[in-house]
């Protein structure tokens, strides 16, 4: 069936239109084989929009957002821009645009892929295998409750970790959704054993599994958790979490993907899903064409899947950056110096990856 879709584009600065470049591509190619109507339309975010219009988030990058069923976001932040108070640089851009889309669940997969064991810190035999994917609830707990304040004065600081049974069981269900279709195993990570909110979270995620009889829940405590991921990452699938541990948690885990250039993220739920690679804008590489493209091509695979239903499609994308993987074909971030590694520029890497589409589906490559 034809799909359509419309999606923003706001590649924002540094590595961000590099990469993005690259995602847009695969998913024209997709559109092109499979028939199906995708539109494009690029607006600016972050550094090049304060530049260019004077705000981070100017209010046509903001309406065409709302009025689209996907955004695809590069990365925002330069060094430039360092100096200008915290609500007017570039990153006050993305908060505003996440806050503006509303959604409530991020969703970041920790994949071992083959091949890339070695750059990770951990050994082979512990991480090969390991599939993991984060839900974390991103719009409750410490980063947004009241009271929050740090009173000079007195010398101290306070924030609150408030959660309502209501924001819990909407998230929980999205994990339980996910862990029904993948390996039927959720944990859910909390503080049950000191936190009331915990308890709460606890009580939520329990009276959810009831409808899920098929998915296997586990309860950890956070600070276990931080454990268990490093000494046994292959035993989890979905890992369900609040706002601050899903933070800390998704970041330990990505040591798993042995490169930030790999990881990629959807945030769903709200008015429109965002969709963006986790690095940031890389203003050490940017401009050199060495960036990693391949978190954004994963990223683009996420667009199919959570925006399209194009599960088929999102798989072949992943089994192509597999193939390249395979191929030995890498940007300099996965080479780490190993002289049997054929060292790739950004567009490079993303032909290989359109290459290897191309022979799956018989779509033609660039
Ligand atoms: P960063 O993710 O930009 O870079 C960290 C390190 O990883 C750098 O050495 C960089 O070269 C490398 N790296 C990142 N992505 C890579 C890729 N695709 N391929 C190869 N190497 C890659 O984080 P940072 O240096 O802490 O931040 C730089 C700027 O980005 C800052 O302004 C920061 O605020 C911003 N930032 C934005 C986002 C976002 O847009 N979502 C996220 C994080 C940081």
């Amino acid at each position: 069936m034809t799909k359509k879709l419309k999606i923003l584009v706001v590649a924002g600065d540094g590595i961000g239109p590099e990469v993005t470049g690259e995602a847009v591509r695969v998913l024209q190619s997709v559109a092109e084989e499979g028939g199906h109507e995708f539109t494009f339309r690029e607006e600016p975010i972050g550094g090049v929009a304060i530049q260019g219009q004077g705000s981070p988030l100017p209010k046509v990058t903001l309406e065409a957002a709302l009025a689209s069923d996907a955004v695809l976001l590069g990365a925002v932040g330069g060094n430039e821009f360092n100096a200008l108070p915290p609500s007017e640089r570039p990153e006050a851009g993305l908060l505003q645009l996440r806050n503006a889309l509303g959604g409530f669940a991020n969703l970041r997969p920790s994949f071992a892929w083959p091949g890339l064991s070695a750059n990770s810190p951990l050994r082979p035999e512990v991480v090969e295998g390991a599939d993991i994917l984060f839900v974390r609830e991103l719009l409750g707990g410490l980063y947004f409750g009241e009271p929050r304040q740090w009173d000079r004065a007195k010398g101290a600081a306070w924030n609150t970790m408030r959660y309502t049974r209501d924001e819990v069981v909407r998230v929980a269900k999205v994990a339980f959704e996910l862990a029904s279709k993948r390996g039927k195993k959720l944990t859910s990570v909390d503080k049950a054993n000191v936190l009331e909110v915990s308890q709460l979270w606890r009580a939520a995620v329990t009276e959810v599994a009831k409808d899920y009889p098929d998915v296997a829940v586990e309860h950890q405590y956070v600070d276990a958790m931080a454990m268990h991921l490093m000494n046994r990452p292959r035993d989890f699938d979905v890992v369900l979490t609040e706002n601050l541990f899903g933070d800390i948690l998704s970041d330990e885990a990505a040591v798993i993907t042995g490169s930030l250039g790999m990881l990629p993220s959807a945030t769903i739920g709200g008015k429109v899903n965002l969709y963006e690679p986790v690095h940031g804008s890389a203003p050490d590489i940017a401009g050199k064409g060495i960036a990693n493209p391949l978190g954004a091509i994963l990223t683009a695979a996420m667009v199919l899947r959570y925006s399209a239903g194009l599960e088929d499609e999102a798989q072949a994308i992943e089994a192509a950056v597999k193939q390249v993987l395979a191929q030995g074909a890498r940007t300099a971030d996965l080479a780490r110096g190993d002289k049997s590694v054929k060292v790739l520029s950004t567009p490079e890497v993303g032909a290989k990856v359109l290459e290897a589409l191309g022979s799956r589906t018989g779509a033609a490559a660039r």
